[in-house]
């Protein structure tokens, strides 16, 4: 098939919308397959990165679907927008316009963990990716479904190496490319299942890719399953609200973007979300209809962390489950009963949801499903989320073995940079689990691969304190308009100045002491365990929890007022304050791990055959699944003992 590909003829494009590029020469430096998360953004940032693109997918009135849940954010996702919005990505942006609910979750610990979240308005949220997307410079859109890839012959030297030339669609028609980036989500053989009745499709609606789906397998690239579901929708007025807990929106709603100050709809013209739980006649349903749902049954992996009703039943018998009523927009007449994913037959889902508070009335319109898929183990791609088998090939989204449009999303903008990168001969732009949670997510990816849905939190990230929501425009910005231009001038500027007055505001408050008469009011005397009549820096000062910039700029205006006089960065003040001593030892621990991640393993390595090195049989299967780049990758793999890690360092040190 892949060779057959490469004698078809160009055929003229079907439906351009966009489009610069000249007609009948379908001809990019980078092509994006699937217009999901990983897919808008892989394409908005090859195309910000200077890149003639083109996004290809089945439908344009699907690009930026929100396939299950309306929200966007949480606990760990919301650092991956924050990154994402700092490398100039498109998803806080756009949540910042389509948002009906807005709340940053975790409040009660400290900033560091703090989860920015809301509720999205589902077809808003598309009309405004679908307006960004179709507007952007260098972006061509076309509708048309992918079934195979263009590969150019292997060099005579390296016979077993493809790279990629472009894409056949389903109509026969080619569209040559430097770079491909693959996002096709759930599609790859995707079948969704109800009660006992499955069905071949990508999402409910969807066809599935099942032609590309071969190809990779043929390539030789190695192939899972996964599984993941969706619950039912109901209607709103069929809801009995009047007896739920009600959750109001925060006032002020924090925008998810650093370029915006504020959100598009006030709080209080948001949406509420309501709360109530299952009781036990849902376990009943489930256990006793256990033979008629048959994507329950199957051993394929689902989601741990966003399980489906009946998994949560097995799991935890005899509990009360949550399930959060959520608005799906403001003109939508829907509820999406979150917690409640689930793949019984149509007519038990009906009982099932009349079973619960609130919902003794409910009416529902569309039933859960579950959906099947293929994803390809992640350790064949390298951290530029370019393909090990085949060059300028890359794998963005939950096509990697991850869940959720935050993971996708940051995949896709590093992918599409990187894509783009490859075509200018540029070096990679990777982020290392030290600068971002994005560094974190590929690196766990690409080293541990995902054996079940990847999904975000930060407990994964070992530098939490570091990489903060607060501070990603400081981590990645810069480096974003430097090494990948994938930055606006604008958005650089407004990063470099916000870096430079919080450098600023530091070692001003640094500087100043204030003598015990001017701090000790600010500070109740219960949370503090020093010397009361000692002079303290303004910045110890602001380190106590009751303290924030206003309150200080009250005692020493002159050089503090113009700090506290900008909400922003006050805040970004307190933060920096808050967490300055602890940062002092995390800088060490960031330094000995960036001196592992310098220490490279050469590419082409053959660790089932490497002499000189002793290696356990087990330590060199697992070295040659994940091919780790750098002696900190390799130290990450479970099971590579640090016995091996040291002798893989020597063999390293006298390599070079
Ligand atoms: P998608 O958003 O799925 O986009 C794939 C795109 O590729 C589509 O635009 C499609 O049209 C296009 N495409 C596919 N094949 C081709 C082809 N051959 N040619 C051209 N275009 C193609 N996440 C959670 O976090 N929690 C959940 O509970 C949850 N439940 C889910 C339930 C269901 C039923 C589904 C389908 C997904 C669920 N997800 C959930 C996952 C979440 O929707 C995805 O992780 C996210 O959308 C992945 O983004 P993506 O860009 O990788 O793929």
């Amino acid at each position: 098939r892949v060779a057959a590909s490469l004698s078809k003829q160009h055929l003229p494009s079907a439906r351009f919308s966009g489009d610069r590029a000249a007609p009948g020469t379908p001809h990019f430096d980078v092509v994006v397959i699937g217009g999901g998360h990983a897919g808008t953004e892989a394409a908005a940032a090859a195309a910000r990165c200077g890149s003639r693109t083109l996004l290809l997918t089945h439908r344009v009135d699907t690009i930026g679907q929100m396939s299950c849940n309306p929200s966007f954010g949480g606990i760990g996702k919301g650092h991956l927008m924050r990154e994402v919005d700092a490398l100039d990505g498109l998803c806080a942006r756009i949540c910042d316009q389509s948002g009906v609910h807005y709340k940053v979750l975790n409040r009660r610990k400290g900033p560091a963990v703090w989860g920015l979240r809301a509720q999205i308005d589902r077809k808003l949220y598309k009309q405004n990716m679908q307006k960004e997307i179709l507007n952007t410079p260098l972006l061509a859109v076309r509708e048309g479904a992918v079934e195979d890839l263009l590969l150019a012959k292997p060099e005579p030297q390296r016979p077993g190496s493809f790279r990629v030339r472009g894409v056949v669609l389903v109509d026969g028609s080619a569209v040559y490319a430097e770079s491909v980036v693959l996002t096709t989500g759930t599609f790859l053989r995707g079948m969704v299942v109800i009660g006992l009745e499955t069905h071949p499709a990508g999402r409910l609606g969807d066809q599935p890719s099942v032609g590309l789906a071969q190809t990779l397998e043929k390539l030789g690239f190695v192939v899972g399953r996964l599984k993941t579901g969706t619950p039912p929708r109901i209607t709103k007025e069929s809801v009995n609200f009047s007896i739920l807990n009600k959750q109001t929106p925060d006032d002020p709603s924090v925008p998810f973007s650093f370029i915006n100050e504020t959100v598009w709809i006030k709080p209080e013209d948001q949406l509420p979300c309501y709360l109530t739980h299952t009781d036990p006649r849902v376990d009943e349903i489930v256990l006793e209809n256990l033979h008629l749902n048959s994507h329950i049954k199957e051993t394929t992996r689902g989601p741990r962390y966003c399980p489906s009703i009946e998994s949560k039943v097995l799991r935890f018998p005899n509990r009360r489950h949550q399930v959060w009523l959520e608005p799906e927009g403001l003109d939508s007449d829907l509820i999406y009963p979150q917690g409640l994913s689930m793949t019984l037959p149509a007519e038990l889902q009906e009982k099932v949801i009349t079973c619960i508070r609130g919902l003794e009335k409910a009416k529902v319109v569309q039933p859960g499903y579950g959906v099947q898929y293929d994803y390809l183990d992640p350790r064949q791609i390298s951290p530029s989320l370019e393909t090990q088998l085949v060059q300028r090939l890359f794998f963005a989204g939950q096509i990697n073995g991850t869940t959720g449009y935050e993971e996708a999303a940051a995949q896709g903008v590093i992918a599409g940079i990187n894509a783009s990168l490859r075509v200018r001969r540029k070096p990679p732009f990777v982020v290392s689990r030290t600068e971002g949670y994005i560094g974190v997510l590929v690196d766990d990816l690409t080293t541990l691969g995902a054996s079940e849905p990847y999904r975000m939190f930060t407990s994964r990230a070992e530098f939490r304190l570091s990489l903060r929501p607060d501070n990603a425009d400081s981590r990645l910005t810069l480096r974003g308009y430097e090494e990948a231009g994938c930055v606006s001038q604008q958005r650089f500027e407004r990063a470099s100045q916000m870096k430079a007055s919080l450098e600023e505001g530091i070692s001003v408050l640094k500087s100043i002491q204030l003598s015990s008469s001017k701090w000790k009011n600010l500070i109740p005397e219960a949370s503090i365990s020093i010397d009361r009549g000692v002079p303290l820096s303004a910045l110890d000062i602001l380190k106590y929890e009751e303290v924030h910039m206003e309150l200080l700029a009250a005692v020493a205006p002159a050089p503090l007022q113009k700090y506290a006089e900008c909400r922003e960065l006050a805040e970004r003040l307190k933060i920096e304050a808050t967490y300055e001593s602890a940062l002092l030892h995390q800088q060490q621990e960031i330094k000995e791990v960036q001196r592992d991640e310098a220490l490279e393993l050469p590419e082409d390595l053959d660790y089932l055959r490497l002499k000189d090195v002793s290696l356990s049989c087990e330590v060199r299967e697992k070295l040659h699944l994940s091919r780790p780049r750098t002696i900190g990758a390799a130290s990450r793999i479970p099971g590579v003992t640090p016995a091996a890690v040291t002798n893989l360092l020597r063999f390293v040190k006298t390599a070079q």
